[in-house]
């Protein structure tokens, strides 16, 4: 681990109307840890993390994110269902009853920044009523250095009570949790959970607003690494899709995990200091980066322990998200400090349930930009019995949760970045091969490897179009050979051995995508819409 600076400077929290409450400002994570412990809110697993449960909630609560609709957003904003509006008086009247309730109780503070691009720097201050969620800040913003701290100016604030409960009926809410940005205070407002991720993804929340409308810059849900002769790497999927296990290559340099800003001077940079990974099955054989990642430092989610204090990865009992955090040098293989040139290759992951779309295929412009702006993957069905039916799931930009302007904003953005940096833009099926959920299995992840390894090695004979063929449904280039992949695995197809059922399915899929593109079609040229599936029904 690091050199944790031990601070002596003081803070009081008058100024944010919290008041006598005991400061512990800028606590080390040993401390954060051994405290968590001391206080019966977490334990020490084997590996030396610590392992703490998030309580009710496990995942974020995105009908419960709201954005207060204020003279910065009223008109920007692509308010809807993902961007609930909340009023300004409600908003002050909450945030008086949080602080009073945060008064005279033992609270952890933060100073951190995101945006490791020094031109792009956001100073943050987070107040957390846990001392757990405090290390989570630590983990995963970046740290200041000692003199960077002396005359620190926090920007914004996130303000944490997990165990504040809304009064839906005069607060507001939509029940007794709330995540809510409001951006003429700079205030991100959590009560009601103890989910850590909505302290990060409040604040990047924040950034996806304030650089493309402020800074011209490109915020993208993606993670990013960096190979030997500087060539940058991005990727972007929902979650599960493989951001976090891809980008950690022991090969390439990781610049971050979840979320970066693409500048207009052809850079990018990571927005974050730490990496958020899922653990569900996670095997050291498989991903042992992440896996070594878990040691003294790391904060395990809802993981189960045994009485050794062994974690079995496989227990989904509490949740199937279950995580660590850790700081981005717990992995061995960063590129410091955590930024980039302009990508040479962009892949979208997509964990496709029906496993129709081939494991790999080369987009053209027009193609990248439509599957941008639909962002599928798609959800197993669950554990439901009997249901095994998969379930197409949109979310534009691939992060739509966290994009509150309209996602053809981005995607103008990404179009015009993409021509300039001449990126090449590929397709990447992380899900099902040889059938469907339930039927097939998830594709293995060596082969995903070999197949993201041969893009970036250029092994993947970009220009012998001889190695390619044109997918008769999906309209996408989908190679012929791979290193390191047996051919069969390469066309879906064939995977199958049932070629009406294959296309059948195929078909289905095409329906959703029209269907989901339905409502951005207003919004989006001919040479976008150009981008679609090529066929539809037969
Ligand atoms: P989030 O946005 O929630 O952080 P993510 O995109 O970072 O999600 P990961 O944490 O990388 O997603 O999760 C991918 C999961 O799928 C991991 O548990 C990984 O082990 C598993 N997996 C199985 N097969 C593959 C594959 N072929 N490619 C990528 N991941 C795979
Ligand atoms: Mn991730």
């Amino acid at each position: 681990m690091g050199n944790y600076n031990q601070v002596t400077k003081t803070i009081s929290l008058n100024m944010y109307g919290i008041k006598n409450a005991t400061v512990n400002y800028q606590l080390s994570p040993e401390q954060l840890h051994s405290i968590a412990i001391e206080k019966g809110q977490g334990v020490e697993a084997s590996s030396g993390a610590l392992a703490v449960n998030t309580g009710e909630f496990t995942g974020r609560s995105p009908k419960d994110r709201f954005i207060v609709k204020d003279d910065i957003t009223k008109d920007k904003v692509w308010w809807g269902d993902i961007n609930i509006p909340f009023d300004t008086d409600k908003f002050d009247k909450l945030y008086d009853k949080v602080v009073d309730y945060l008064s005279n109780k033992e609270l952890f503070v933060r100073d951190s920044y995101a945006c490791a691009d020094a031109d792009y720097k956001m100073s943050i201050r987070v107040i957390n009523e846990y001392p757990w969620s405090n290390q989570f800040a630590y983990n995963m913003f970046l740290r200041p250095t000692e003199d960077e701290l002396k005359d620190f100016d926090p920007e914004w604030t996130v303000v944490n009570a997990p165990s504040f409960m809304a009064n839906s009926e005069i607060d507001g809410t939509r029940q007794h949790n709330f995540a809510i940005l409001n951006f003429t205070k700079k205030i991100a407002l959590i009560g009601g959970t103890g989910y850590t991720g909505e302290i990060k993804k409040g604040i990047f929340s924040a950034l996806n607003f304030i650089l493309p409308v402020f800074k011209n810059t490109l915020p993208m849900h993606c993670s990013a690494n960096i190979g030997k002769g500087g060539d940058s790497a991005i990727f972007f999927g929902l979650s599960g899709t493989g951001k976090t296990t891809l980008s950690t290559d022991p090969n390439r340099s990781l610049i971050g995990d979840d979320e970066h800003g693409w500048t207009n001077e052809n850079s990018v940079f990571n927005f974050e200091g730490g990496c958020y990974a899922k653990v569900i099955n996670l095997s050291r054989d498989n991903e042992p980066e992440i896996f070594d990642a878990i040691k003294k430092g790391a904060i395990l989610e809802n993981v189960i322990l045994d009485d050794k204090g062994h974690v079995n990865f496989e227990d989904t009992s509490i949740t199937q998200n279950t995580r660590v955090s850790y700081p981005i040098d717990h992995i061995e293989n960063i590129q410091i400090p955590s930024t980039g040139k302009n990508p040479k290759n962009i892949f979208f992951l997509t964990a496709d349930a029906f496993g129709v779309l081939p494991p790999i295929s080369k987009l053209t412009p027009s193609q990248a930009a439509y599957h941008f702006i639909s962002g599928y993957t798609a959800k197993v069905a669950g554990t439901e019995a009997g249901v095994v039916e998969p379930v197409p799931s949109f979310s534009a930009c691939f992060g739509a949760p966290f994009m509150p302007l309209h996602p053809s904003k981005y995607a103008e953005m990404l179009s015009q970045k993409m021509i300039e940096a001449g990126v090449n833009v590929w397709l990447v099926n992380t899900g099902w091969t040889g059938g469907p959920y339930g039927v097939g299995t998830r594709m293995k992840l060596k082969y995903t490897r070999a197949m993201i390894n041969a893009v970036l090695n250029g092994d993947l004979g970009l220009y012998n179009y001889d190695n390619y063929h044109i997918h008769s449904v999906f309209g996408v280039a989908q190679p012929r050979s791979c290193p390191g992949v047996p051919t069969s695995v390469l066309s879906p197809r064939a995977t199958w051995n049932n070629d009406e059922a294959y296309y059948k399915t195929a078909f289905k899929l095409t329906n959703a995508f029209r269907e989901n593109f339905k409502k951005f079609e207003a919004h989006c040229n001919e040479e976008i819409r150009r981008g679609g599936p090529q066929r539809y029904t037969f």
